[in-house]
């Protein structure tokens, strides 16, 4: 027995359901708000996301399926899913489209991480991108994405958290008061945030060993060193969400673990799942097509686990949906019935219908016993009567009544 690679999961049959209903309903919110689906290849070269997520990231450092194909190029299945994106507005030249590129995608998504629940080895993700706007308004939009979402979902209680880590000029200086501040218990840091204290600080604020989050309690806050127009940008951001009347907690802590972001950074933290409790995090990356090879282009967007958000409706019990139930179960009662009961079956999948077919050679107790499990609202019977008729009985499950209908002369002739 060969059994499934740790981290992974199938949807089964009678699970699939709920992804098409969560599907449809992220689908509809981004169609309302104008955007397109993107979909770009599940692999790219593994340089895309040396330089687009960065090389002090968990992802970049720890969490890649990185090998080399037969061609001996190195390839990584994709570890997140913006760069991707980033590289197709790139190459196929959409910023030369008016702007902004409103889009998103729904994606697998590769990380060798240790699995727990919401923590997957792979998972999926439902992402949004808007590229050419710079407006405080842009990022407001896309956290209103994610809300509608949230809220079309009937998600009550799920907190809106945002920060802003400035652009890389005032982050110089925070980079330098917060190394000053955790100097002295340098050694006390965990290995990780010992390797970031010089190449990347700032995501010391992002490790979720309890030892250096203690360290970090009174450290000083990026907010408290942004340059005027990186505060005047969030100060926006505050104002508009609001003046839309969203609630939203100001958290110094958020910094996002990817190295692309600037500005704006949020997540949404649900109490409900346990401690994965991001669902959705997201933010600003203005430096992110540039350093993918692109014209300097300011960008922002999030990333929505789908497992995540699955496992927080289901603790909520809220409705995922439901199976489309089946209209008619065709029931031939004789191997004569069953030719003619079998173009039937195609007849009314023409007609729209959803049509359950004997493949089985049940008896006819059988066949009647197993419509009734499946839900079907209606069994088609045709016996030897009804094909010396020319008709077919109708039952209906629900009231157990029946009658006698004619056929269509499309199913009496063979060749059909
Ligand atoms: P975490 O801090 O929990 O590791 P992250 O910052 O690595 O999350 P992102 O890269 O922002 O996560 O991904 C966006 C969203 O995708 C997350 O908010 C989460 O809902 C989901 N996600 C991330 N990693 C996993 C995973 N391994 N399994 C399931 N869902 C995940
Ligand atoms: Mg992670």
């Amino acid at each position: 027995m060969i059994n499934i690679p740790k981290g992974t999961k199938d949807v089964l049959p009678s699970d699939s359901y709920k992804w098409h209903y969560i599907e449809k309903t992220v689908k509809s919110v981004a169609e309302s708000f104008c955007v397109k689906e993107i979909r770009t290849p599940t692999f790219e070269h593994t340089e895309l996301f040396l330089r687009g997520v960065g090389d002090t990231t968990d992802i970049v450092n720890k969490e890649m399926y990185t090998f080399n194909d037969k061609g001996d190029r190195s390839i990584t299945l994709k570890p997140e899913g913006t760069a991707g994106v980033a590289r197709a507005y790139i190459e196929n030249s959409l910023y030369a489209l008016p702007q902004p590129t409103k889009m998103y995608y729904i994606t697998p998504v590769f990380r060798y991480e240790r699995p727990q629940n919401g923590r997957l080895r792979e998972h999926h993700q439902f992402g949004i991108e808007y590229f050419g706007s710079d407006s405080p308004l842009a990022d407001i939009e896309v956290m209103l994405i994610a809300k509608s979402i949230f809220d079309k979902l009937g998600v009550k209680n799920i907190e809106l958290n945002i920060n802003s880590i400035g652009c890389p000029e005032c982050r110089k200086q925070y980079n330098n008061a917060l190394k000053a501040f955790l100097q002295n218990n340098f050694d006390k840091l965990c290995a990780t945030c010992r390797d970031r204290f010089d190449k990347n600080p700032l995501r010391i604020l992002d490790c979720k060993d309890d030892n250096c989050k203690m360290l970090l309690k009174d450290a000083p806050k990026v907010l408290d060193y942004l340059c005027e127009d990186c505060k005047n940008h969030h100060k926006a951001v505050c104002e508009g969400l609001d003046d839309l009347g969203i609630k939203y907690v100001v958290n110094p802590q958020i910094v996002r673990g990817l190295d692309y972001y600037t500005r704006t950074v949020f997540e949404f933290i649900s109490n409900n799942i346990g401690a994965q409790g991001t669902v959705c995090g997201g933010g600003r990356y203005n430096n992110l097509v540039e350093q993918v090879g692109g014209s300097p282009c300011p960008a922002v967007g999030f990333g929505m686990g789908i497992e995540r958000l699955m496992i927080m409706l289901a603790n909520l019990e809220l409705n995922l949906g439901y199976e489309k139930p089946i209209d008619v179960y065709i029931a031939p009662l004789s191997d004569d019935a069953r030719k003619v009961a079998f173009r039937f079956a195609n007849y009314l999948r023409g007609q729209g219908l959803s049509i359950e077919f004997d493949l089985m050679n049940r008896s006819t107790k059988a066949q009647m016993k197993y419509a009734n499990k499946i839900g079907a609202k209606y069994v088609a019977i045709i016996g030897e009567d009804e094909l010396k008729e020319e008709s077919f009985t109708l039952k209906n499950m629900e009231t157990g009544n029946s009658e006698k209908i004619k056929l269509v002369k499309e199913v009496l002739k063979e060749g059909n």
